[in-house]
C-alpha cells in the first residue's frame, strides 16, 4: 500500500500514520521525524536545520525532494509506505508528481485529516507540554499554521482533483480509535 497523509500540524496524522504503518507492516516516512533525526548529527547542515525547525518555517524544497526521492526508491519502500508531512509546497508537489510518473509508483490512498484552526492551536500547545518539542510554543505554532495555510492547503485540492477515487477526507476531531477504524476500513477496500 502506497499512502499519503495530509493535514495540518496537530491533526493527529503522525499518530495515525504510526498505527497504520504497524498494521500494514510498511515504513512510516515522516519528513518531520527524518529531519529531527538529522539534527542529532550535529554537523553544519544540522545547525542550519535546527534554526529552521525551531522557527516553524519550512526547510528548502531541494532538501526535502532529495530525502523523499531517495527513501521512495529504497528497498524498504518497495512494497509500500506512508508519506507523512510531504509534499508541503507546490514545488514539492510538482516534483513528487513527476517523480511517481517517471518511476511508475502508483498511490493507493490519500487521506486528508480535517480540523479547525482553533482546535489545532490548543492541541499543539498541549502537546508541547508533553513532548517538549521546541517548535510547539505559541509564536512558532502560528508560523507553522501560516505555512500550512499558505503553502500546503492549496496543494491538497490538487491531489483531490488529480486522484478523486483514492482521496479520503476524515474528521480529525474524533477519538484516535475511531479514526484508526475508519482508515483501516478504507484500506481494506483498496
Ligand atoms: P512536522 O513534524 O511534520 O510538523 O515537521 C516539523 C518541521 O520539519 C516543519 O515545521 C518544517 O520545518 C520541517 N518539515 C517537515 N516536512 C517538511 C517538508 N515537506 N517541507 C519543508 N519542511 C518540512
Amino acid at each position: 500500500m502506497k499512502i499519503i497523509f495530509f493535514g495540518p500540524p496537530g491533526s493527529g496524522k503522525g499518530t495515525q500514520a504510526n498505527l497504520l504503518a504497524k498494521e500494514l507492516n510498511i515504513p512510516h516516512l515522516s519528513t518531520g521525524d527524518i529531519l529531527r533525526e538529522k539534527l542529532k548529527e550535529n554537523d553544519k547542515i544540522s545547525n542550519v536545520l535546527k534554526k529552521i525547525l525551531s522557527s516553524g518555517n519550512l526547510v528548502s524544497d531541494d532538501i526535502l525532494n532529495e530525502i523523499v526521492s531517495t527513501k521512495l526508491l529504497s528497498l524498504d519502500c518497495q512494497s509500500g509506505f506512508i508519506l507523512d508531512g510531504y509534499p508541503r509546497t507546490i514545488a514539492q508537489s510538482n516534483f513528487l508528481i513527476s517523480f511517481i510518473d517517471k518511476n511508475k509508483i502508483i498511490f493507493d490512498l490519500i487521506v486528508f485529516f480535517q480540523l479547525d484552526q482553533n482546535i489545532i492551536e490548543n492541541r499543539i500547545l498541549s502537546r508541547s507540554k508533553i513532548e517538549k518539542r521546541s517548535d510547539d510554543n505559541q509564536e512558532v505554532v502560528k508560523t507553522r499554521l501560516n505555512e500550512y495555510t499558505k503553502e500546503t492547503e492549496p496543494i491538497i485540492d490538487i491531489y483531490k482533483m488529480k486522484f478523486p477515487q483514492i482521496f479520503m477526507e476524515i474528521n480529525a476531531d474524533q477519538e484516535i480509535s475511531k479514526i484508526q477504524f475508519e482508515i483501516s476500513k478504507k484500506v481494506k477496500k483498496c
